[in-house]
């Protein structure tokens, strides 16, 4: 992705985040959320669900012709997933970074992908890569009883 992507906009967005198969099953799930945590953006929605095939198709749908999407698929209902919804101002960028290339031998050390994965086909986590992606896949994998509204109280200390 180009240099104007990575500058984190001063918007409030939403993003998808996704603990894939491989990230539950490898004993990730907290090292992955304390990483968000921890930024300062805030959680409005988790689950630990296990995917349908038509629903990964739905999410995946831009990628339906590559050559790699049956794999794709069978990789993301291979097990549970761990479904989060995030919310901060630039959001979906600074998320992009904090998790790394979609190649973790490509992604920088101190990423997610840099530090948890070896492979792009086991690449630990998704992260919506806009902010209408964000708001279309929290929607997707979200009922609206799902998401909560709510300001955590550190708010005014990471936002001024
Ligand atoms: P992302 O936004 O960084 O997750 O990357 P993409 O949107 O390009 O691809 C979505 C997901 O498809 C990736 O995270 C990988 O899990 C998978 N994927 C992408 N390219 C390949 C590939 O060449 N081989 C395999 N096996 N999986 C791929
Ligand atoms: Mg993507």
């Amino acid at each position: 992705i180009s240099l104007p992507n990575l500058v984190a906009s001063m918007e409030v967005e939403e993003s998808y985040i996704m603990i894939k198969p491989d990230g539950v099953q490898r004993g990730l799930v907290g090292e992955i959320i304390y990483r968000f945590e921890k930024k300062g953006f805030k959680l409005k929605g988790l689950k630990l669900f296990q995917c349908p095939k038509d629903l990964a198709e739905e999410h995946y749908k831009d990628l339906s012709s590559k050559p790699f999407f049956p794999k794709l698929i069978s990789y993301i209902t291979s097990g549970p997933v761990v479904c989060m919804a995030w919310e901060g101002v630039g959001v979906v960028a600074s998320a992009r970074k904090l998790i790394g290339a979609t190649n973790p031998l490509q992604a920088e050390p101190g990423t997610i992908r840099g530090d948890l994965a070896v492979q792009t086909g086991r690449n630990v986590v998704h992260g919506s890569d806009s902010p209408e992606n964000g708001k279309r896949e929290i929607a997707l994998w979200f009922k609206d009883e799902e998401l909560t509204e709510w300001t955590p109280v550190q708010t005014p200390w990471v936002i001024e």
